[in-house]
């Protein structure tokens, strides 16, 4: 039988795991056995009395290093079947496509760095390719994992009891999600908008489509660009029947778009 999907973290802090990956919807496909967490301790491969990790950085400054030969046989430990990614604020980013592409996968074993990081020779011989979950520095690369492993675990088959909201869901058209509402229909003074009341799936489906446009549109042009990008492209193609309004946007909208959006 072939083993489940497969999160193989080493980290300095195994304590910190399951946390919160180990409730809701990712807790109990862990039980299930849906997927599978490894925590190693990459203090387990320290060779010394004192459990030495890390070393002061070569050429000087401040804080400290992990050294290569300690990375290196943390990865080894952990066996070679998987991708090695280490968490790192210079990886490329992170994203929908990425935790799709690696759910897709057997697995993942994810390098969490804590201080200034790893001896860059590691990454080198062991061909671990940089992730990153975004522009900003975290303390250790802990929180990064467990944001990657639950990102990549909900698109396992058999997660989210409805497969389908990953189909809607934000990113996966292209597009940002369109708002949602639930009762109360009257909530101080804010209506639910009449046409989620009407029960004409046609007229809510456009309707959907549309704000998710608009949100997509005012908040992230870049999305955006690319969404009309790929829209020209099928209609060009003549593949996809596309709405009118998203026909529009998509012929008629883009360069005035542009030039109206703030640089992000
Ligand atoms: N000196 C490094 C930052 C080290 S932060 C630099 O300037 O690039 C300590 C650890 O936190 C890193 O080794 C990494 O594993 C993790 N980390 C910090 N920010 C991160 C981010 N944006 N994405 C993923 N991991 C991050």
């Amino acid at each position: 039988m072939t083993p489940p999907w497969t999160a193989r973290v080493l980290t300095l802090f195994p304590e910190m795991f399951p946390g919160p990956l180990g409730h809701s919807l990712t807790g109990r496909a862990l039980e299930q056995g849906l997927w599978r967490l490894q925590v190693r301790d990459i203090r387990d491969v320290a060779t010394d009395r004192h459990r030495t990790v890390d070393d002061t950085p070569a050429g000087g400054g401040a804080g400290m290093v992990m050294r290569a030969d300690i990375a290196a046989a943390a990865i080894d430990a952990a066996g070679g079947e998987l991708p090695v990614i280490y968490l790192s604020p210079r990886g490329r980013r992170f994203d929908q496509a990425r935790a799709r592409a690696l759910a897709a996968g057997p697995g993942v074993t994810l390098l969490c760095g804590r201080f200034e990081g790893v001896d860059e020779r590691v990454l080198q011989a062991r061909a671990v390719e940089e992730v990153s979950l975004g522009d900003f520095v975290l303390t250790g690369g802990e929180i990064a994992a467990m944001a990657l492993i639950d990102a990549t675990v909900r698109l396992i088959g058999g997660v989210l009891g409805n497969a389908d909201s990953t189909v809607e869901e934000s990113f996966a058209g292209g597009l940002l999600e369109f708002p949602h509402y639930t009762r109360p229909t009257e909530w101080e003074g804010l209506r639910i908008p009449e046409v989620l009341l009407s029960g004409h799936h046609g007229r809510i489906a456009e309707w959907r489509r549309s704000q998710a446009e608009r949100l997509t549109k005012e908040r992230r042009p870049d999305l955006w660009r690319a969404y009309l990008a790929q829209a020209g492209k099928k209609d060009r193609a003549g593949e996809a029947e596309l709405s009118d309004a998203h026909t529009t946007a998509a012929t008629g909208g883009q360069r005035k778009d542009e030039g109206d959006e703030p640089d992000r």
